[in-house]
């Protein structure tokens, strides 16, 4: 192990099909869901490795896989909310938001029958023009967001890389980031975690480490296959950024865990020292 910094492994639970890059195509889940297992397949890695990771579960998908959530506690994870329906928080009114981080809420806690303490973004959605979203997620309780990825070309712009006070009471704790040529730029995470070196990350890692902060790394339940994805007709572009290397995720994530120290971002509440 390089360090003893515990840094936080996040999961999104979602479907392949909810993801921004089918949102205005009108697909449906035609090919079924893989949901159930992908979910089980990552449990099964955690568990090898005795580590526990944040799921920010859809409220949604909660609904339709309970026991897919029923698994995650039972096995020790942390709960948190990724919203009801997965939609962009800046495409939504103040009042649509509320509802649809409502509906979520309610889910979550009837299904875990305890606390939620935070918050992620359908991509990354909470930006300038939504600042209502925070003030919302401190009423409702929350205690931590995870929504704003501090990359210039992220919507919220280039913000604070390390987690920080955002509100009394709310903590952001954003996903990793590395600098260079004045920029903040993403390597630990989704897309980025599936095609860039694995040495580029593990070296990303342990600068931070060393820099005493911990890293936030996140992929989704849906990259956690280990076959070619549906045969859905989409541009090379989508093809790429959805799909490109999406059966490396959960071994790229063993050589993470094999060398790093993760912990669930509920960790950060307790030992937090920013
Ligand atoms: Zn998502």
């Amino acid at each position: 192990m390089h360090s003893r910094i515990n840094n936080f492994l996040t999961i999104d639970v979602e479907e392949w099909f909810q993801t921004v890059m089918f949102d205005n195509t009108g697909i449906k889940a035609v090919a079924g869901s893989d949901l159930e297992k992908n979910i089980s397949d990552i449990i099964a890695l955690l568990d090898k490795y005795g580590t526990k990771a944040t799921f920010f579960v859809v409220g949604s998908v909660a609904e339709r896989h309970p026991s897919a959530v029923s698994q995650i506690l039972k096995n020790g994870h942390e709960i948190a909310s990724h919203g009801y329906a997965h939609r962009l928080v800046y495409k939504m009114t103040p009042q649509e938001f509320e509802k649809d981080l409502d509906l979520s809420l309610g889910i979550l806690k009837e299904v875990t029958g305890g606390e939620v303490l935070g918050y992620r973004a359908c991509t990354w959605s909470i930006t300038r023009d939504t600042p209502w979203a925070l003030d919302t997620l401190k009423e409702r309780g929350l205690r931590y967001d995870s929504s704003i990825y501090p990359v210039n070309f992220y919507p919220f712009g280039r913000v604070k890389r390390f987690p920080y006070k955002i509100k009394d009471g709310l903590f952001e704790i954003p996903p990793s980031v590395f600098e260079a040529f004045g920029c903040h730029l993403p390597f630990g995470g989704g897309t980025f975690l599936r095609f860039l070196p694995l040495n580029f990350i593990k070296e990303k890692i342990t600068r931070l480490n060393r820099e005493g902060f911990p890293a936030v790394v996140y992929f989704h339940s849906w990259e956690a296959v280990d076959e070619t994805p549906p045969d859905i007709r989409m541009s090379a572009w989508k093809r790429f950024i959805q799909y490109k290397n999406v059966g490396q995720v959960l071994g790229r994530v063993e050589l993470l865990l094999k060398e790093f120290s993760f912990v669930p971002m509920r960790a950060f509440l307790n030992g937090q020292r920013f």
